[in-house]
């Protein structure tokens, strides 16, 4: 018998591989099997149990061991895996890598960790004297002992640098032990106290609609995409369960897929409420698994034990099976975007797996992305709305702060205008709380005018130039223009064109010397995710009225549910208008939806405070009602006027080397090629240099190519890639339907 195998590594292709008879009963599509290749044996996916190819007996190999039963790819998995690996122009080897965790592939057994942990009750005389001479010794056992929990060893080596031997000296020395179980393998213990969580209302009737639209469209058993758009807080989770009630119902299994699943601890404490109570069990997908948890994770869906998975952008790969139902919860969210190869999006790779099992795709937000509008406006997807928040609770009022007049006054860069200063004053005597939020995402490397608002932009592709500290340029970073950075602003001749933001940190630091020194601020940043329990009970504390201002990034401008924060504060709402992206001002808008949605969600109406150094922007203009359809119609314009996404695509080209010359020159005459035999339909942008011009020891270099067609475009640039004499070092990578410019 010969089967056909994809390798996991080495190989792009598949290869034929003989089986005995025996062996082929057990076999299916999807199972992992280890195989000869070259030398090597590796690991690979069996898809298809029939082979075409003549191979002379002599010189067939043979499949060596089927390392589990039960397949680890479903039938559509493998569908979408050939689907990915041709769109996202990326090898098998990496689609195959981000579905297969590293866990299953070490062959689905229970896998043990070591654990260290330091012996309890030791009289600490004895481990003095045992300890003496040995002052590495001491420093691990006192590392141990700081903490009852015992630690992995891997974590011990890799993580904290000490030494097997050091660890193996302390177990001879008889202070500490070695273990091997699994610590926890329940992947998320909701501790988060949220109120409410069980509770169960009468749906309104905006969400009795909206589930009855996505109600009929689950019994026609055919693919559809329903886009959900609702205000922040107009109850879309409701609709959500609803819809998964019905799913399951007709035997179903539900994928929910969140942008980040430790900024959604509220969703998943309602999806258990709700879900576990019916005897349904949940799988929680995040990046934190174990590999134990993983496993178990992966059983629990390949033996059909658990049906619901809720998990970010990677979960859409869960082996549910059938699939009724995908859920992508905020689908405007970046996050969903992938930035390593292989470089897919998280919902247009959710859109397509509900195509293959003609499932049904819930697209949820309050603010969809143009690419989601675009595809309302061509009637592919079908858009139910919820135009009000539960209870008839109001929308913030929104003022906008212009801070010109406040550099004006003060002289410089303030932080915090007298208004939102004097408003956070005000909440606190009334012990309510406020959040405080600044966008980091951006490199604030862009000029701008801090006494007109001025920015100084591209005239042919209209965004804005970017700073390059190490030459003085202004460039372009779509078509590679660039000019000497001005030392004052071009429209009012001013002199203060600064090219910095501030940090949280500085954030903090401020606001805490304006206000009143019993006022609790509490500070959240990207460096505290690492330690998830922080980030929790950070939440919890605030929950609790235990915080009384919260300053963070992104990370807390959507999602979260505090009744009473009453107050929001954007210290810096042109941090993200300023981006070097023609989506700049998409993101803006979104995100002061999302921050101003954080408040008033009790029953007090909230406030909130943009400070802004361009307070006429459509973005910030829009937002403050907020009036999604007139922002839409504006940036929909604009974007079809530059056919930028949503009307055409964008594949994003970079080559990356540790000699800026030598990058340069090849991108230069790759650009050259394609100037001498066009592709049709494509427009070429740069190369240009990219707005972070050196990662890691490696400059980047870049170009745009924008299309009508991914797969024709593919196609001709793999022609052209294939005779193109590049250096073997330089690098070079497609980054289709790119989202990151930088
Ligand atoms: P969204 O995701 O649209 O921002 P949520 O789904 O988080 O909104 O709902 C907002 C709040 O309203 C939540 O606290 C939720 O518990 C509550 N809620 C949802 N539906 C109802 C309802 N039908 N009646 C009363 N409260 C509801
Ligand atoms: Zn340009
Ligand atoms: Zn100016």
């Amino acid at each position: 018998m010969r089967i056909e195998v994809q390798p996991l590594v080495g190989f792009d292709q598949l290869l034929t591989y003989g089986v005995t008879e025996k062996f082929f009963a057990r076999i299916k599509p999807g199972c992992l099997v280890q195989i000869p290749l070259g030398r090597r044996r590796v690991l690979g996916v069996v898809f298809s149990l029939d082979s075409k190819e003549e191979i002379a007996a002599d010189k067939l190999r043979f499949v060596s061991h089927l390392v589990q039963e039960e397949p680890v790819l479903t039938q559509d998995l493998m569908k979408l895996s050939k689907w990915m690996a041709a769109y996202y122009s990326c090898s098998m080897e990496s689609v195959l890598g981000a579905m297969i965790p590293a866990a299953v592939r070490d062959g689905m057994r229970e896998k043990n960790e070591k654990l260290i942990q330091a012996k309890s009750k030791l009289e600490s005389d004895i481990v003095n004297e045992a300890l003496k001479r040995s002052p590495k010794q001491k420093k691990l056992f006192n590392f141990l002992t700081a903490q009852p929990v015992p630690f992995r060893k891997k974590d011990l080596i890799h993580g904290h640098g000490f030494s097997e031997n050091l660890i193996k000296g302390l177990i001879v020395k008889g202070l500490a032990v070695e273990t091997a179980e699994v610590i926890n393998r329940d992947a998320y213990d909701d501790d988060l106290d949220f109120e409410g969580v069980d509770a169960e209302w009468e749906l309104t009737c905006e969400q009795k609609e909206a589930s009855t639209e996505i109600g009929k469209a689950l019994e026609r058993e055919k693919f559809g995409v329903q886009v959900l758009h609702g205000v922040t807080g107009s109850g879309k989770t409701e609709v959500y369960f609803e819809a998964m009630e019905a799913a399951l119902a007709q035997g179903g299994g539900v994928l929910f897929l969140v942008p980040e699943v430790s900024l959604a601890p509220q969703t998943v404490s309602r999806l258990r409420a709700r879900f576990s109570k019916t005897g349904e069990q949940i799988v929680v997908w995040h990046s934190h698994l174990s590999s134990g948890e993983r496993v178990d994770a992966w059983r629990n869906l390949t033996t059909g034990k658990a049906r619901i998975v809720v998990g970010a952008r990677s979960a859409v790969f869960a082996p549910i099976s059938p699939l009724r139902l995908v859920i992508v919860d905020e689908e405007h969210e970046l996050a969903y975007k992938q930035e390593d190869t292989p470089r897919y999006h998280g919902r247009d790779v959710a859109v397509y797996r509900a195509m293959l099992n003609d499932a049904i795709c819930v697209l949820g937000s309050a603010t969809p992305s143009l690419e989601t509008f675009r595809n309302i406006e061509r009637n592919k997807y079908k858009v139910g709305k919820l135009l009000n928040r539960i209870d008839g609770r109001k929308l913030p009022l929104v003022h906008v702060v212009d801070m010109r007049l406040d550099a004006r006054r003060e002289k410089g860069t303030p932080i915090l205008s007298q208004s939102l200063l004097e408003a956070m004053r005000q909440r606190y005597e009334k012990r309510e709380q406020s959040i405080l939020f600044l966008n980091r995402r951006g490199f604030n490397t862009t000029m701008l005018c801090t006494d007109c608002g001025w920015v100084e932009e591209c005239k042919d592709c209209s965004i804005a130039l970017t700073f390059h500290r190490t030459d003085g340029y202004l460039r372009c970073h779509l078509c590679g223009f660039r000019k000497v950075a001005p030392s004052c602003c071009a429209s009012c001749q001013s002199l203060e064109v600064r090219r910095k933001g501030h940090g949280t940190q500085k954030i903090e630091d401020v606001v805490s010397s304006l206000m009143p020194r019993r006022a609790k601020i509490v500070r959240v940043d990207a460096d505290m995710m690492t330690k998830k329990n922080l980030f929790r009970e950070t939440l919890r504390d605030f929950r609790r009225g235990k915080i009384d201002i919260l300053v963070g990034t992104q990370m807390i401008a959507k999602g979260l549910d505090f009744p009473n924060v009453t107050l929001v504060g954007v210290i810096d709402a042109d941090l993200p208008l300023r981006m070097e992206d023609f989506r700049a001002s998409e993101r803006s808008f979104q995100l002061l939806v999302q921050v101003a949605g954080r408040a008033g969600r009790g029953d007090r109406a909230g406030e909130v405070y943009i400070q802004t150094y361009a307070p006429h922007s459509p973005s910030i203009q829009f937002s403050r009602k907020p009036d999604i359809d007139g922002f839409i119609e504006e940036e929909m314009a604009m974007r079809r006027e530059l056919a930028y996404p949503p009307y055409r695509h964008l594949i994003r080209h970079i080559f990356r080397g540790r000699s800026l010359e030598k990058t340069e020159f090849y991108s230069n005459e790759w650009r050259k090629l394609l100037d001498a035999e066009p592709l049709t339909g494509v427009e070429v942008k740069g190369p240009a240099l990219a707005p972070i011009e050196k990662i890691k020891g490696y400059y980047r270099v870049h170009l745009f190519y924008f299309t009508g067609s991914i797969q024709t475009t593919l196609s001709g640039l793999a022609k052209i890639r294939a005779t193109f004499p590049l250096d073997p070092e330089v690098h070079d990578i497609l980054d289709v339907d790119a989202h990151q410019m930088s």
